[in-house]
């Protein structure tokens, strides 16, 4: 990933041209990014997972390639049909959700909807009656910087057991899903999920239930992360898409119905064609307990305004007015009174302009993903960043 090709000239004079700090979408990026998936995984269908960008004209450009929306509550089902796609567009891929929640997304137009227990089955068959159901079978999320493991998804065995009670139920048991974990960097988790899938699919079609689609969930990572120590974060992506596609051929050969294949992309969508423009607050240099004498460079942007994962991953830093000279070992944190604010200190220093003075701009690369969503409503007096979007191409 060269640094060039994410900050397009578009990009770069968005972040020249401020004073303030905003993060900048590009949304030709987001397109092209769009457009290699579909490359890579011909034939598969996109729904979006939101909550990586709830940004409307990120939203509306992904909608007119043709993507949909995996939505996780009501009021982002709503923010999705605002785009304009078709309800049939939009899934309900939240396995958690109020009697009240399942009643209004059916009443929004969703019929597509994500389980994984008996509760939520028959919660489903008593407010969205007559709709369809995906079963999400848990993962070990293992070789991910986020692994959703135990709070979603169930064994194969409960799965069976799941769709056979939404056939019960009046429910078309549809679908099977997995998610990886997020920013999986390794190919042998899709291998694993694809081994689990299939196990599962074939005792359905035993039992005469033949599902239509196969849900790949998230989790395809971002290429322009750095990992806490600062190391580039360097996915075997070809090598991962190999596996996806191997994948889904044998679970066409092995179903006994044809499958369509889903996937829900979140931050390998945009993480990489966001930027955030920041500015210096301090570097200073202070004598820890210990003895050392540590720098710290705090910018105006943290974990609670637009770098929510600045805790588990680095980014890459610019700093347009380094005079390139004298540089020095820093943490770099946000700008709260809360500790977590900060990159993991344990393990590493960014190497910081020595020079760096209060106001300078700091522009952070690979922001895309999990920025605006996550941002408190003003933590410690901290305004959630502004956001604007640039066509760059
Ligand atoms: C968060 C989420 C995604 C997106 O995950 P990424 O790692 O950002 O791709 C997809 N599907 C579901 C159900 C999710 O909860």
């Amino acid at each position: 990933m060269h640094l060039n090709a994410q900050l397009n000239a578009h990009t770069r004079a968005a972040l020249e041209a401020t004073d303030e700090d905003l993060i900048v979408f590009d949304l030709a990026g987001i397109e092209a990014q769009y457009d290699s998936l579909l490359r890579e995984l011909p034939g598969i269908s996109v729904r979006f997972a939101m909550k990586s960008c709830p940004v409307d004209e990120v939203l509306s450009r992904l909608a007119e390639k043709g993507s949909g929306f995996d939505a996780a509550s009501p009021n982002e089902i709503a923010q999705a049909l605002r785009t304009g796609v078709p309800a049939d567009r939009i899934h309900y891929g939240n396995t958690i959700k109020s009697d009240g929640n399942i009643a209004e997304a059916h009443r929004l137009g969703v019929r597509t909807f994500a389980t994984d227990s008996l509760e939520d089955v028959a919660a489903t068959a008593a407010h969205a009656a007559g709709s369809r159901v995906f079963c999400r079978l848990a993962t070990s999320g293992e070789g991910a910087l986020w692994g959703l493991s135990r709070k979603f998804g169930c064994s194969g065995t409960d799965a069976v057991l799941v769709m056979e009670a939404a056939r019960s139920a009046g429910l078309t048991p549809a679908g099977l899903s997995v998610h990886v974990g997020s920013q999986q960097m390794t190919s042998e988790a899709w291998q694993d999920a694809f081994e689990r899938i299939a196990d599962v699919l074939t005792e359905l079609n035993r039992r005469g239930i033949h599902p239509d689609h196969i849900n790949l969930g998230g989790g395809l990572p971002a290429a322009g992360y750095l990992d806490s120590r600062g190391i580039p974060l360097d996915p075997p992506l070809d090598k991962m898409f190999a596996v996806i596609r191997e994948g889904i051929q044998h679970l066409g050969a092995v179903s006994e119905s044809p499958l369509d294949f889903v996937m829900e992309p979140g931050r390998h969508l945009v993480a990489d064609h966001g930027t955030i423009r920041a500015h210096v607050s301090r570097l200073s240099s202070r004598r820890q307990m210990d003895g050392e004498r540590e720098h710290w460079l705090y910018l105006s942007c943290g974990k609670f305004n637009g770098l929510y994962e600045m805790d588990q991953l680095q980014y890459r830093l610019l700093f347009p007015s380094d005079p390139g000279t004298g540089h020095v070992p820093a943490v770099v944190a946000g700008p709260t009174c809360d500790s977590d604010d900060a990159y993991d200190h344990r393990h590493n220093r960014v190497s910081v302009p020595g020079s760096a003075a209060s106001g300078d701009p700091v522009w952070i690369l690979s922001s895309g993903a999990y920025a605006t969503g996550y941002m408190t409503q003003g933590f410690n007096g901290f305004d959630p960043l502004p956001y604007t979007c640039v066509e760059g191409g």
